[in-house]
């Protein structure tokens, strides 16, 4: 199977075969324990998934942002944590894929463990002190014989704990300017690499996104991912646009599942003396389900017009990167907020998915970069204001 050939429909198939098998029976226990599920990466790993954008040559899928979307989306749909998990480690293969060429000997068995399903990474970008500004790492990287030092305190990293590999930001040892970083692999069982505390979150509560301390870690030349200070090229163009069209894919597919959770709930819920369903009594649940359908609609041609920039790279692309992912929290929190409402006591007392698929909306307006900061970096580029 690895390293053979699979179709973007092919693909989306096995995401559907292991988000029915694997992820729908457990995501709701998975929720309530804050439990990673390391059965659904295994999963993943088995069918290939693992490897969907590496290059064949590495053993890879070889395939692209369209079915990224739609595998992430399909996961999604059954466990949202599974689905990020999924995001960040697919980001962390495509830098590792991207690195500079000195570094091709050293990475190769990690691609070829990628692909082969039994390597999962993830980025460990955001720190403590510059919280939401990830693209300003406040840990340096100092120079320490064939390689760096690095301590940092990285302030949430999915997959913390559970992932193989990380890909950590640092300012480079002779970066002058906040931005001047470097990208880095981590293996986990680098020394003074500790998984700093619990994950306790509102949502996305099975992803195990912890904080992670560096305590002088060292770094090998051969695993600095890019030259030094081009991390913020790798973050601009490679991390950002394929980060922000997969967080709007998790929240198309939180708004399907709470589409498809509300109608069932429409359904099946009885108001028996007047021997009507709800749906059947209430025309105002109806309409409230029918705009639900109509957001998921349009974000989900949102997001086929972010891929067509991506596929087809023009002067727009980097104003949709940005666009697509501030709509996509905001469908997301506005539609399953909706399911709440037309679902009711229901939902708010817990006996239906939708509220887990709420919780886990939220996530995605607050992890970087934020809703409000694609708004600000929308704006000042519409009027031609420098973005950094
Ligand atoms: C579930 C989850 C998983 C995560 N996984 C990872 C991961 O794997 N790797 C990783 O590197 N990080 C990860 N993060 C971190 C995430 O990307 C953000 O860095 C983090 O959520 C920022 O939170 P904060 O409180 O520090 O934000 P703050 O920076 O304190 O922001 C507080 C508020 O200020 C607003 N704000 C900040 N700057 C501006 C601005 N310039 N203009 C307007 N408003 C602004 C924000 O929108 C927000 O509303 C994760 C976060 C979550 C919640």
């Amino acid at each position: 199977m690895l390293g053979a050939i699979m179709t973007h429909d092919a693909a989306v198939v096995k995401a559907r075969e292991i988000a029915n098998r694997v992820l729908t029976p457990s995501a709701g226990k998975n929720d309530k324990a804050g439990q990673f599920s390391t059965e659904a990466v295994v999963s993943l790993g088995e069918s290939g998934l693992l490897g969907l954008m590496l290059p064949t040559d590495a053993g890879g899928l070889g395939l692209g942002p369209r079915t990224f979307a739609a595998v992430i989306a399909t996961l999604a749909e059954a466990d949202a944590s599974v689905a990020m998990v999924y995001l960040m480690h697919i980001l962390g293969s495509a830098i590792i894929s991207a690195a500079r060429p000195g570094t091709a000997q050293a990475l190769a068995p990690i691609l070829k463990e990628i692909s082969a399903g039994r390597h999962l990474s993830t980025l460990a970008f955001s720190e403590a002190g510059s919280r939401s500004h990830f693209w300003a790492p406040i840990s340096r990287a100092y120079r320490n014989g064939d390689g760096v030092r690095i301590s940092a305190k990285k302030s949430w990293v999915t997959s913390a704990g559970h992932a193989q590999s990380y890909v950590v930001s640092a300012l480079a040892p002779e970066g002058k300017g906040p931005t001047d970083s470097t990208l880095y692999l981590l293996a986990a069982d680098t020394r003074g690499l500790l998984v700093a505390g619990p994950w306790d979150g509102l949502g996305l509560r099975a992803n195990a996104s912890s904080p992670i301390a560096l305590d002088d870690c060292q770094v090998p030349s051969h695993f600095q991912l890019t030259d030094d200070g081009a991390g913020f090229p790798a973050m601009l163009n490679l991390v950002l646009p394929l980060f922000n069209l997969g967080t709007a894919a998790v929240a198309l597919g939180l708004c399907r599942a709470a589409v498809a959770g509300t109608a069932a709930h429409l359904k099946s819920a009885k108001f028996e003396h007047l021997g009507q369903s709800l749906g059947e009594s209430l025309p105002t649940l109806r309409a409230q389900l029918a705009t639900m359908q109509i957001d998921t609609d349009g974000l989900s041609a949102r997001i086929d017009d972010l891929i067509d920039h991506l596929e087809k790279p023009r002067e727009t692309t980097m104003l949709r990167v940005l666009e697509t992912k501030a709509a996509a929290g905001d469908v997301a929190i506005s539609v399953t907020s909706a399911a709440m409402r037309v679902c009711g006591g229901a939902a708010f007392s817990k006996h239906l998915n939708v509220e887990r698929l709420f919780r886990d909306a939220h996530a995605g307006a607050v992890m970087a970069p934020t809703g409000d900061v694609l708004r600000e970096f929308i704006g000042k580029s519409l009027l031609g204001i420098p973005l950094f």
